[in-house]
């Protein structure tokens, strides 16, 4: 099976871990791929943490990647600003998210041309208030994501980068001119970019629908849909309950 695949595409939260807890048999899983010669690599909505910061927390679990592995919305936030020719942002996110744009040589200011809103734990009024002073004179505000919930710990579900990106739009009354992450087929078109792929090289397997799968789908990747719900109709993707079952086919 998969016989035409190349390179498979893990979701992250609620694919791979939810919270600081691997989900079980996620690790067999990418080891079964890796052993049938596929190239594995892992995404991500959430822009709060460095790519190496994941490959660490991913160690942790017992799963080794690179950093070049790894593909975030911050980081595709940072590389489209370098395309778009930005010399300076001014990020509403994590530090973590600074770096990202640091790495590519683009500098965080209170005085830039763009506004990037990230995923953060420790969002505040203050920050809000700071963000919204830059927002206003800012040409162009990019959202990582606008996600608006996802699994945490135990798969409660946490306020996504929707609530931050929400909050800011409310208090500038105007939306976000670019939305990077997941469904935006963005994070595929560099990672065929990056590692030489054509999109129907790439399985993504994932467990939200309307952020993996309509990506996969709209992209013209293959994709496993990961879902106990019945609710939603997978169209061409395959369907498993738990991510252990996917062994069973491999
Ligand atoms: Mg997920």
């Amino acid at each position: 099976m998969y016989e035409q695949i190349k390179a498979v595409l893990f979701d992250l939260d609620g694919t791979v871990y939810y919270g600081n807890q691997m989900i079980e048999n996620a690790d067999k899983v990418v080891q079964r791929f890796r052993e049938l010669g596929k190239r594995v690599y892992c995404m991500t909505n959430n822009s709060t943490k460095s790519r190496q910061q994941i490959c660490t927390k991913l160690e942790g679990m017992g799963l080794l990647f690179q950093k070049e592995q790894i593909y975030t919305s911050g980081y595709a936030a940072a590389l489209y600003a370098r395309e778009k020719g930005y010399k300076s942002v001014y990020v509403f996110g994590t530090e973590a998210l600074k770096e990202e744009f640091a790495e590519l040589g683009i500098c965080a200011s209170e005085a830039a041309e763009v506004v990037v809103v990230g995923y953060d734990m420790e969002f505040n009024y203050q920050k809000l208030t700071d963000a919204l002073q830059a927002a206003l004179q800012a040409k162009t505000i990019i959202a990582c994501n606008k996600e608006k919930h996802y699994p945490g710990e135990g798969a409660k579900r946490m306020p996504g980068c929707g609530a931050m990106v929400g909050a800011l739009e409310g208090s500038l009354g105007r939306k976000a001119d670019y939305v990077i992450g997941k469904p935006n087929p963005l994070l595929l078109d560099v990672i065929c970019t990056q590692q030489k792929l054509k999109r129907e090289e790439i399985l993504v397997v994932g467990d939200t629908y309307e952020s993996d799968i309509q990506m996969a789908q709209e992209y013209g990747c293959q994709s496993i849909y990961i879902s106990e719900s019945e609710e939603k109709e997978p169209g061409d993707t395959k369907r498993v309950s738990h991510i252990k079952e996917i062994l069973e086919w491999l």
